[in-house]
C-alpha cells in the first residue's frame, strides 16, 4: 500500500497508470479519493444498492451522522470538506472491494492532521501483512503552472494534452484566428478538437494555496516521519547536471508550432525546455518514463524484491 504525496497535477495519475501498465491491473489498483467521491456522487442511486454502500455505513463512525456526511458528499463539497472519519471509511470500503492487490492511494493524507491516520491506515483497512510506504513527487510550481496554462482537453473522452509540452499526432491551424488546435488521438472516436478549459490561462494562481499545502505535507512526512519507507521521485533535474544523468530524449521538450503557408502544413519544432525550480535553479523537467524507472527501482527495494 503506497501513499502518493505531492502537489495536485504532479503526475500521480500518470505514474499510477504506468505502474498498472507494467505490472497489470490484476496486481495493481489505484484509489484516488477525488475520483472516488465524484464516482459515488454521479452514480448515487446505483451505489446505494451495493454491498460497498452497506460496508460504508457499517465502517463509518464520526462526529457527524452518516446521513449528514452523505449530504456533504453530495453538496458542492470537494473531498476537502469531508470529515476525515468519513474519508477513512470511504477508502476502507473501496479497498475491500478492490481485493488483494497492491494499492496506490491518492488523497490521504490531505492535511497535516491526517498524516498520523495514514501511519495506521494499513491496519485500519485490514492490510496488516502488506508493506506500506510513502511515494513522494518533488516537482516545481513552474512545471505545474505551464502544464495547466497550455492544457487542452478532449470534450468527448476527457483525454488531456498540452499544446506546448505534450502534443497529439495531428494538429490543425485556424487561419482566421491564427491559432493551433490539437486533434484528440483517441481511436475510439472521430476527429475531435481539444479545447482549453475556462480559467486554465490563470495557471496555478487559483490553486496555489492547495499546492502549498500539498508541499507542506510532503516536506513534513519526508523530514519528520520515521518507521515507514519513503520513495522520492524527482520530476526535475538542474540543467547544469542533466547531461551527467540523463539523455536528451528523457527530458520534456517544448514544441513550437508554426504554419507553413506554402505547404499548407503545420510545422513542429522541438526544442529544450527549462524552468526555474522552487529555489530558482534552472531545471529540466523529466518525462514520465525515466521517473517511473526510478520509482520501480525504489519500489523493489522497499518491497524487498531485490
Ligand atoms: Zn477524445
Amino acid at each position: 500500500m503506497g501513499f502518493f504525496l505531492g502537489k495536485k497535477n504532479a503526475g500521480k495519475g500518470t505514474y499510477s497508470s504506468l505502474l498498472r501498465e507494467i505490472f497489470g491491473t490484476d496486481k495493481i489498483a489505484t484509489v484516488a479519493l477525488g475520483d472516488l467521491v465524484r464516482e459515488i456522487h454521479a452514480n448515487w442511486d446505483d451505489y446505494k444498492t451495493t454491498d460497498e454502500y452497506q460496508n460504508l455505513k457499517k465502517f463509518y463512525r464520526g462526529y457527524i451522522s452518516f446521513d449528514e456526511a452523505v449530504e456533504r458528499l453530495h453538496g458542492r463539497s470537494q473531498s476537502t470538506l469531508l470529515p476525515t472519519e468519513f474519508v477513512l471509511a470511504l477508502l476502507k470500503t473501496r479497498i475491500a472491494k478492490v481485493g488483494k492487490k497492491a494499492i496506490f492511494l491518492d488523497g490521504l493524507p490531505r492535511d497535516i492532521d491526517q498524516i498520523s491516520y495514514s501511519l495506521f491506515f494499513r491496519d485500519l483497512a485490514n492490510y496488516r501483512d502488506d508493506p506500506d510506504f510513502f511515494m513522494m513527487i518533488d516537482i516545481p510550481m513552474s512545471v505545474i503552472d505551464e502544464r495547466i496554462k497550455y492544457r487542452v482537453v478532449c470534450p468527448n473522452c476527457n483525454n488531456s494534452r498540452n499544446i506546448k509540452l505534450l502534443i497529439t499526432k495531428r494538429i490543425e491551424y485556424d487561419e482566421s484566428s491564427k491559432s493551433f488546435h490539437l486533434l484528440c488521438d483517441n481511436p475510439n472516436h472521430g476527429d475531435i478538437m481539444m479545447v482549453r478549459k475556462e480559467g486554465d490561462d490563470l495557471g496555478i494562481k487559483p490553486i496555489r494555496e492547495r499546492l502549498e499545502k500539498d508541499e507542506e505535507i510532503l516536506r513534513k512526512v519526508f523530514e519528520e516521519i520515521h518507521g515507514v519507507p519513503k520513495i522520492m521521485l524527482r520530476n526535475h533535474v538542474p540543467a547544469a547536471e542533466a547531461d551527467k544523468y540523463f539523455d536528451r530524449y528523457e527530458l520534456t521538450p517544448e514544441y513550437v508550432l508554426s504554419w507553413d503557408e506554402k505547404k499548407k502544413k503545420v510545422e513542429v519544432e522541438e526544442k529544450p525546455w527549462t524552468v526555474k525550480d522552487d529555489n530558482g535553479v534552472e531545471s529540466y523537467s523529466l518525462l514520465a518514463p525515466p521517473v517511473a524507472v526510478t520509482l520501480i527501482k525504489q519500489l523493489s527495494k522497499v518491497l524487498n524484491l531485490l
